[in-house]
């Protein structure tokens, strides 16, 4: 049998297949010494704008900042209730404490694992001021009752699509709009393993509203408009050039990278399909799904044993996420219910991530998932 050295995300592989484009762009900034705001940020803003369909995107220097500004952006006062999902990365509710929000948890769909709609609307109250739905693990949240129920609220959404840049959505009216620029302002993760990664830390900001985006540029500079006049309390939060440089080069390939992330996908889906023990995740009919995570549920297996055994066999796994925020030291209040979260308790004891990236090769495919019927054949309950 062919040796594997199977990785969760090849980010390696995937240099080479672009080196010399890389390269190039890399030594372009260093010889032009325009590390900061030189012309590569906005030529890449321009494109990111033209990709996605959306007026303004505001770059900045990681996906939390990107949140933290939105929030900031909105003009929320202390105790302003924001809410989100149980079930994501704790960026999305560590921003929304930091600046002394309240942080409203909600339980998920159990086919999507994006926020609950239904729960959703139960938890608006008068002092409710934005949502933020998360795209979780590449696939958009249900956006139709979002917007809806946003609108009818007067409430803003702040789309976290740190997992999803390049999904689209299709709302019952036949319009169809790319993740991140349906609600007021959407925020994006440039961290390398994301599915437009850089080579460091970045992130960046969307939105249609010329006001709000006027105000998110100048929080990212100190919260300045004309140099040295402070206009608002801001944050340095900027996308360095390099990083700018090597987007512009990775954002030409981002279609092709999510039909390869696809491809991933319907081998393991096929693989999978009608196995006793594996819930493959569920395509929802309104979004595409850009595979930032292949994530399947076990069924009476226990997902740390799974993935510790996989690991032992040379197949990366890892379990996206563990705990609920919840229950986290960090967030949990006694007004939070236990028993309101069923389905992301379940779903951090049974969750696993399987190798996804735009490199897989059908050998590296088989030798996985070979190795998880395997294993599961060996531990189910
Ligand atoms: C990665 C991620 C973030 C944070 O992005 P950073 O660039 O690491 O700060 C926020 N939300 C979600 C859902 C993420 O996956």
């Amino acid at each position: 049998m062919a040796i594997h050295n199977i990785q969760m995300v090849d980010l390696h592989k995937q240099y080479l297949a672009i080196k010399n484009e890389v390269d190039a762009a890399i030594a372009g900034v260093i010889e032009s010494t325009q590390f900061i705001n030189g012309d590569e940020v906005k030529a890449f803003q321009k494109e990111l704008e033209d990709y996605l369909g959306v007026k303004h995107v505001i770059p900045c220097a990681n996906g939390t900042d990107a949140l933290q500004i939105a929030l900031m952006a909105l003009g929320l006062e202390p105790g302003d209730e924001i809410i989100t999902s149980d079930f994501t990365f704790a960026a999305t509710v560590e921003v929304v404490g930091l600046l002394k929000l309240k942080i409203v948890l909600v339980d998920v769909d159990p086919n999507t694992y994006c926020i609950n709609t239904d729960k959703l609307k139960k938890a608006i109250t008068p002092k409710t001021k934005a949502i933020i739905p998360v795209h979780l693990f590449g696939q958009c949240a249900n956006m139709e009752s979002i917007m809806q129920i946003a609108n009818e609220n007067q409430i803003a959404v702040v789309e976290d699509t740190a997992q999803a840049i390049g999904a689209s959505y299709t709302f019952n009216d036949g319009t169809t709009k790319k993740a991140g620029t349906i609600g007021t302002l959407g925020t994006t993760s440039f961290f390398p393993s994301k599915n437009l990664g850089c080579y460091g830390d970045g992130g960046a900001l969307f939105t249609n509203d010329d006001n709000l985006a006027e105000i998110a540029r100048s929080i990212v500079n100190h919260g300045m408009k004309v140099r040295y006049y402070y206009d608002r309390i801001g944050v340095n939060s900027r996308l360095d050039t390099i990083q700018a440089a090597i987007l512009r080069v990775k954002l030409r390939h981002l279609d092709e990278y999510a039909a390869a992330r696809n491809k991933a996908a319907v081998y393991y889906d096929e693989a999978f399909k009608n196995h006793p023990n594996i819930k493959t995740p569920v395509r929802d009919k309104k979004s595409t799904h850009v595979f930032h995570q292949y994530t399947l549920v076990g069924c009476a297996i226990d997902n740390f044993e799974l993935q510790k055994r996989l690991t032992e066999k040379g197949v990366p796994c890892m379990i996206y996420y563990p705990v609920p925020l919840h229950t986290q030291e960090a967030y949990r209040t006694p007004e939070m219910k236990d028993e309101d979260f069923e389905i992301t308790n379940g779903l951090c004891k049974s969750v696993f991530s399987l190798p996804m990236h735009t490199e897989l090769e059908e050998d590296e495919l088989a030798f996985i998932t070979k190795t998880v019927k395997e294993i599961i054949e060996d531990i189910k309950q």
